[in-house]
């Protein structure tokens, strides 16, 4: 199995392309724009073929290549059905399975950051977006955030996948690459021990600043990043 970790320094964003080997079927979750050429130029040399590309979400923080992606390779665009982007090739739902060679993604709905927020499951691992972040969650004070949702997404939905399922986030701040289930739980400052009250506090007093790109980023998104 083949899983490509990409960074993105200006916005802290995690991509990843992920497939059974090389000369492959492959997925892309979460995309930046800018760097689109590098994700090419690593298909070609991996002889992978882009088969779909999976937003977690509609991003607020930098905008996402999946439009270009599509004109570029012809691949299917998904986001999750709670989303308001009507420019996707499908939307996918909770359950859903989405097959990318030998590989199976389950689709996890996982609502708290924002309504339309999405994971993806796979044997020995999860693609956590910016529902669960290594020793952090994603902020849910935007984009229709709600921190009582994001505690019962990752609680009752990602806290029951196996201990040793490694966490793949959507970005990081902090030096940070993968956990796994079992580290979250145990030592997540905002999770482990904390009932939803005190996970709600928390959440509702993290006076963060809007992200710089926000109002640029949202409505690009919605386009698929073609606007
Ligand atoms: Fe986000």
């Amino acid at each position: 199995m083949l899983v490509r970790q990409l960074f993105d320094a200006q916005t802290f964003t995690f991509t990843y392309i992920v497939a059974d080997g090389i000369n492959s079927d492959a997925i892309i979750i979460d995309p930046v724009d800018s760097k689109i050429e590098q994700y090419m130029k690593l298909l070609k040399e991996l002889n992978l073929t882009l088969k779909y590309v999976f937003d977690t979400h509609v991003h607020a923080d930098h905008i996402t290549a999946a439009g270009k992606l599509r004109e570029l390779t012809n691949c299917i665009t998904l986001l999750g059905d709670a989303t308001n982007a009507a420019c996707v090739s499908k939307t996918v739902s909770d359950g859903d399975i989405i097959q990318v060679g030998n590989l199976a993604f389950t689709v996890l709905e996982t609502p708290g950051h924002t309504q339309d927020s999405f994971c993806l499951y796979t044997a020995g691992m999860v693609f956590t977006g910016d529902t669960l972040f290594i020793r952090g969650t994603g902020r849910t004070d935007f984009q229709a955030g709600n921190p009582v949702d994001q505690y019962h997404s990752i609680v009752n939905k990602l806290f029951t996948l196996p201990d040793e399922t490694i966490v793949y986030p959507g970005h990081d701040y902090n030096g940070n690459t993968t956990s796994t289930i079992w580290e979250e739980k145990n030592f997540n400052p905002r999770l482990a021990g904390k009932t939803v009250e005190e996970f709600k506090h928390i959440m509702d007093n993290l006076k963060l600043p809007n992200p710089k790109m926000m109002d640029i980023a949202v409505p690009a998104n919605l386009a698929c990043g073609l606007i």
